[in-house]
């Protein structure tokens, strides 16, 4: 069976979305922690597994031997590597035929707090020995889309990168990206960089936020510690609000910018143009 972790989240939806589009239901199994939420998948025919990375006992059953699992990273900052080693250690236990991971764009060379938790697991999965697939995903654009309402409400995208530029690309394309994974030959024990075809400004994106909401909208590059004081000041909780604060410096030294091709060439076309995702959110 295909296999994915973290099934009910927004990236693992598209995932199952699209493999549905291309292999039978009953070969297509999810691995989530709350069935009710499931629900929907369920009803495709897609076979839950019921297991929390929390608790290790609780992923015993969650793979079986020849799977190709998806491993989407957990959304806990702080506990993924725990939480990755139980999974990990219940994929080798099980003898899975393949593991693939999706990290972050640099991989080892990715020098921010958040990328920490993604380099200590690919090197578990290393250790692992198990046939690998290292899917280091860029930014999702929807990252800036999810978050317009103060953008537009105060006409300004506030951040502390400079002008650094972010490969983004929807998190379709990186759907499709692990879909063409897990369901192609090869791949194995690979290391992909995945990013958007184009790197884009932050001047560049409130221009474009301009021009299509014909309202004003400047890009406020301000020092780290405004900025943190900014996301606090807005429900941010500190910890997050410092670990975004940092991830805006590494875009400043031009982490998020690169421009592999791995992507695009994985998917079989470009990747999804900002424009194409802003407009989107803004209609
Ligand atoms: P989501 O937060 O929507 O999805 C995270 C998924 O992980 C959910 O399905 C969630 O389950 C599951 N999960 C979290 N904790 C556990 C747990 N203890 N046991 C079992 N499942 C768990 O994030 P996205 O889908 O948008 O992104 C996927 C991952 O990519 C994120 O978790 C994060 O690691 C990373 N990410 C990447 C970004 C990028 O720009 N490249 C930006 C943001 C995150 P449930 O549905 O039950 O909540």
């Amino acid at each position: 069976s295909i296999v994915v972790t973290g099934a009910t989240g927004a990236l693992g939806r598209l995932v199952v979305d699209a493999l549905l589009a291309e292999v039978p239901a009953g070969e297509v199994v999810a691995v989530v922690r709350d069935k009710e939420k499931a629900a929907a998948l369920a009803a495709r025919g897609v076979e839950l597994r019921i297991a929390d990375y929390d608790r290790p006992e609780s992923l015993a059953g969650a793979f079986r031997s020849g799977d190709r699992v998806l491993l989407i990273s957990g959304s806990e900052v702080g506990r993924r590597v725990a939480q990755h080693t139980a999974v990990i250690d219940a994929a080798k236990a099980a003898g899975v035929a393949r593991l693939a991971y999706t990290g972050i764009l640099g991989g080892p060379d990715a020098d921010f707090t958040l990328a920490d938790e993604h380099r200590a697991t690919e090197r578990l999965i290393l250790d692992s020995g198990l046939p690998y697939t290292f899917l280091r995903n860029g930014w999702y654009t929807e990252n800036y889309t999810a978050n317009l309402a103060p953008v537009l409400e105060h006409r300004a995208v506030l951040a502390n990168a400079g002008e650094g530029r972010i490969a983004s690309a929807s998190r379709a394309d990186y759907a499709a990206a692990a879909v063409a994974v897990l369901t192609g030959d090869g791949h194995l024990n690979t290391a992909y960089e995945l990013s958007g075809d184009t790197a884009w400004s932050l001047a560049e994106y409130a221009a474009l936020l301009s021009e299509l909401t014909g309202e004003e909208i400047a890009y406020r590059n301000v020092p780290a510690a405004a900025h943190q004081e900014a996301l606090v000041g807005a429900g941010v909780p500190e910890g997050f609000a410092a670990i975004l604060v940092d991830v805006d410096e590494a875009i400043g030294r031009g982490r998020l910018a690169g421009t592999s091709g791995d992507l695009a060439r994985l998917i079989g076309r470009p990747t999804t143009p900002l424009a194409e995702t802003v407009r989107a959110a803004l209609a």
